[in-house]
């Protein structure tokens, strides 16, 4: 099947800021390999969205704060990024292998609302700020959490507890103009049937809004950009040959195995 970056042009702007040539033509930059770009399928349509960058913000839910060992009310938001070819993609319906990671004894589910931008800005109004979200879908923010809190107590990036391989699960993009925006509902997960998070989404301390408009001031914000909202609390470890479900009301379930 063929299908459709709505985003186009972007390939063709590539290659010549690659080779410093007037976007104009159709010449094309010589590359001794080619690298896949990262695609989300939209659901009930044949377009893909071109995945630019995956931020991420951190205890965003207050009781989260506290079971991470930090004072939710004071403060403010931070982000932090993973690789976009984090993205293992989830069909509707199907339940993929998901690798359990090397270097790791301790490996952790988040259940998160993504925010998908199609609408780049700086310096984002948190009024304005919805205008610029594209889509979202649900997604599993995977935590090598034994490496992560290491690397916290020696006051070093949390990189490798977080930005590693496949870390990043993903369901299908739901366009707003079809969903509407999440300000609410129901987001749980569960590990083999039983309940292990159960939330809603009115518990963010920073809504999607306000998130959007935070990470504006921070980065410039592109279309193609994704942001992890955050777990709620109550994470927990997974091993070889469980089975993860997580839902959030008004997008279809997301499933993948551990193996
Ligand atoms: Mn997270």
């Amino acid at each position: 099947m063929q299908r459709r970056n709505f985003f186009q042009g972007t390939a063709v702007a590539a290659a010549a800021a690659v080779t410093g040539c007037a976007a104009s033509g159709p010449q094309q930059a010589r590359t001794p390999f080619s690298v896949p770009g990262t695609y989300i399928p939209v659901a009930g349509s044949d377009q893909l969205f071109p995945v630019r960058r995956i931020y991420c913000i951190g205890r965003n839910y207050a009781a989260h704060a506290r079971e991470m060992g930090s004072d939710p009310s004071r403060e403010p938001p931070f982000f932090f990024q993973k690789p976009t070819d984090a993205i293992q993609f989830v069909a509707v319906g199907t339940m993929p292998d998901h690798p359990y990671p090397p270097l790791t004894k301790n490996y952790h589910y988040e259940a998160e609302l993504v925010a998908a931008i199609g609408k780049g800005g700086r310096d984002i109004p948190v009024a304005r700020a919805l205008e610029h979200v594209w889509g979202y879908t649900l997604g599993l923010d995977m935590t090598r959490r034994d490496l992560q809190r290491a690397m916290g107590d020696q006051k070093k990036p949390w990189e490798i507890g977080k930005s590693f391989d496949r870390s990043a699960p993903i369901g299908p993009l739901h366009p707003v103009a079809q969903t509407g925006h999440f300000t609410k509902g129901a987001i749980w997960l569960k590990v083999n049937g039983q309940l292990k998070q159960n939330a809603d989404l009115n518990q963010m301390i920073w809504s999607v809004a306000e998130q959007v408009s935070k990470l504006s001031e921070a980065f410039e914000l592109v279309p193609g950009d994704i942001i992890y909202s955050g777990t709620p609390e109550n994470v927990g470890p997974v091993v070889r040959g469980d089975v993860i479900e997580m839902h959030i009301d008004g997008l279809p379930n997301l499933s993948v195995k551990v193996v």
